[in-house]
């Protein structure tokens, strides 16, 4: 059996013109384009990518969008004001702090994000919007997961009833996908380090998704026939070469729908960052 390819692309394209449309209104309506601030903080050539791929997404939806480049050395106090100026910036509707941040100022992360304002966090990681998604509220919800979602749906994928695995337990994935998919009625388990027999647990997975961040780890005889499989993982195990977490050419011949990475989930979270940046301009209108 070989199964269905969910590519990235297709799904991303539908999202973003979705947002580009919504954004066109909004200007029509407000007379202003929604706009997103990139924070990012040093020179990590791999951020430096992924923002240039959300600063060319934002020009492609038809969005504002401003980078504030600052150098590894940036004072703590300097970058909180940065994000001040920021909340109070009426072209600013989505504020993004590019990770990870220069050694010296990772230990607070979180005081950065917990600064940013809640109606401008596009990345949905303040805890007023981790806190609206535990209790079912609508708020801004984390891209990578949003961006899973969206995904099913747009697939035709049924979740209701079904058993769904996600595999890690991290907060911008594993967590808010346990809680997005059993908002939308799946019987959810959540697996992680310490978790005895995975391959018996995911096995009994109508949806699997993967966000461990190790190669392969996720084999043919770990899946239920005819599962959808969804890759987060993006590992790189050469200079120009990129893997998810499943196995992929074994898991496809096993599985009923696969993402493949790259050109899956990944495509998918800059999408969602788009319609999380209208969202947020259309939240701030309604708090007028
Ligand atoms: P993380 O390191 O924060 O979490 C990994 C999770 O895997 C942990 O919860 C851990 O308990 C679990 N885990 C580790 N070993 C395990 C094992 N042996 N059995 C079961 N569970 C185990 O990582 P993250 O931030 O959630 O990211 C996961 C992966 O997804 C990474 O490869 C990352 O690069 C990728 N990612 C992709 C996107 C995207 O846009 N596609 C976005 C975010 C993260």
């Amino acid at each position: 059996m070989t199964a269905r390819l969910l590519e990235g692309k297709f799904f991303a394209n539908a999202i973003k013109e979705e947002a580009g449309r919504r954004a066109a209104a909004f200007e029509e309506k407000y007379g202003v384009v929604p706009g997103l601030a990139v924070i990012i903080v040093g020179e990590d050539p791999a951020s430096q990518v992924y923002v240039r791929n959300k600063r060319r997404s934002c020009e492609k939806v038809g969005l504002y969008s401003r980078e504030v480049a600052l150098p590894a050395d940036t004072p703590k106090e300097k970058l909180l004001s940065i994000i001040d100026e920021l909340n109070a910036d009426p072209k600013i509707h989505g504020i993004l702090l590019q990770l990870p941040l220069p050694k010296a100022l990772d230990p607070y992360e979180n005081e950065f994000l917990n600064r940013i304002d809640p109606a401008k966090d596009v990345d949905g990681f303040h805890p007023v919007n981790v806190g609206r998604l535990v209790i079912g509220e609508p708020g801004l919800t984390p891209c990578t997961p949003a961006g899973c979602m969206k995904m099913l749906e747009l697939a035709g994928i049924d979740i209701d009833g079904k058993n769904a695995v996600v595999i890690g337990r991290s907060n911008i994935v594993g967590k808010p996908m346990m809680l997005m998919l059993m908002k939308k009625n799946a019987t959810v388990t959540v697996c992680h380090s310490h978790t005895q027999d995975l391959p018996s647990v995911t096995r009994r997975a109508d949806i699997l998704v993967a966000a461990v961040g190790r190669p392969h780890f996720v084999t043919a005889d770990m899946v239920k026939p005819g599962a959808v499989v969804i890759d987060v993982g993006i590992n790189r195990i050469a200079p120009k070469k990129l893997v998810g977490d499943v196995d992929f050419d074994a898991v496809k011949e096993v599985a009923g729908a696969i993402t493949p990475v790259p050109g899956g989930v990944g495509l998918l979270t800059v999408a969602m960052l788009m319609d999380n940046v209208v969202r947020a301009a259309e939240i701030q209108q309604n708090n007028k």
